[in-house]
């Protein structure tokens, strides 16, 4: 009998160093403009066929589902509608991105699985098509799926990659607060004079490697309806942006986690071990140049 195979992989978190709401849709989606960064903080992965039938899900975290509604069990069943006729298969998801974080962790461990799925069992499936099931899984697994920096428009499933930014040290904090990414786009009411922020700058930003002009180019646009409904969020951007060393401060994806960039690893050492007591989550963490990496 063939032995059962393993895989082991990382999906990495992101955050977003620029983020514009640009319209909305008939669909009542949103048309954004966001720069993404992979960050080495990742999740595991370890994937493995079954004897039998169906797809399971573990995961000891408990505010993530280990039924259909987790992002890895339908990033499984799709693969299996698509190709058809493979095994069963268990995923187990060793959980280190906060949950429902503004840091797309659920979209990276679907990413994860997609890639994983068609490395484990050979399948040959081309990169289009794993970003076509992705978009259909949700709006960020795209960009988890190519990962490093990437612009993006669309619901952010439509990506231009942009060149791969240097090791640059990132604070993130996470208070603990969720915040539905959902309630926040359905309660959006922006108005239209506050939407001219153009991400061209900060993209020249990027392409120079310009991490002082990143810095100082942070913008997103939904710490507006997250702060007001949230302020200590607002007061660990402050608290951050003022420490020796931080570039510029910015609330990821629709939050609730805030990261500073900072100018290098002492100073982010220093920031962290200033702020590590008093934040449940408080790492340091830096630029990663892709979104999902196979281990073995
Ligand atoms: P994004 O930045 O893409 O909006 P997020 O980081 O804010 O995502 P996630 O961590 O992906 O949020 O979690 C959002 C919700 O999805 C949570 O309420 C969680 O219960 C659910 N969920 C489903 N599958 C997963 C998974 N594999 N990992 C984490 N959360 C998951």
């Amino acid at each position: 009998m063939r032995q059962l195979r393993t895989l082991r992989i990382r999906a990495y978190a992101k955050i977003n160093l620029f983020l514009n709401v640009v319209g909305k849709r008939d669909d009542g989606y949103h048309n954004l403009e966001t720069v993404f960064q992979s960050i080495d903080l990742h999740d595991e992965i370890i994937l493995r066929e079954r004897d039998k039938k169906g797809v399971v899900i573990q995961c000891d975290h408990p505010e993530v589902p280990c039924d259909s509604s987790n992002l890895a069990y339908g990033a499984a069943q799709a693969i299996r509608n698509s190709v058809g006729g493979i095994r069963g298969l268990e995923i187990r998801i060793v959980k280190r991105i906060p949950v429902a974080a503004g840091l797309a962790g659920g979209s990276a461990n679907a990413a994860a699985v997609l890639h994983g799925i068609n490395e484990l069992l050979s399948l040959e499936i081309p990169q289009s098509t794993l970003l076509r099931i992705g978009r259909e899984l949700g709006a960020d697994v795209p960009f988890c799926l190519i990962g490093g920096t990437s612009f993006g428009t669309g619901i952010g499933d439509v990506l231009t990659p942009l060149p791969p930014l240097p090791d640059v040290p990132f604070i993130l904090i996470n208070p603990g607060i969720s915040v539905s990414t959902s309630d926040i786009f359905r309660n959006l009411h922006i108005p239209l004079t506050k939407r001219k922020k153009e991400s061209i700058i900060i993209r020249n930003c990027v392409e120079k490697r310009d991490t002082v002009g990143i810095g100082k180019n942070l913008y997103n646009i939904l710490e507006i309806p997250v702060f007001s409904k949230h302020p200590e969020l607002s007061e660990i951007k402050f608290h951050l942006s003022t420490q020796d060393g931080t570039l510029g401060a910015l609330m990821s994806g629709s939050g609730a986690t805030v990261f500073a960039l900072m100018q290098d690893t002492y100073a982010a050492q220093r920031c962290q071990s200033h702020f590590k007591n008093t934040y449940g989550f408080c790492i340091t963490t830096k630029t990663y140049p892709c979104g999902v990496h196979i281990d073995n």
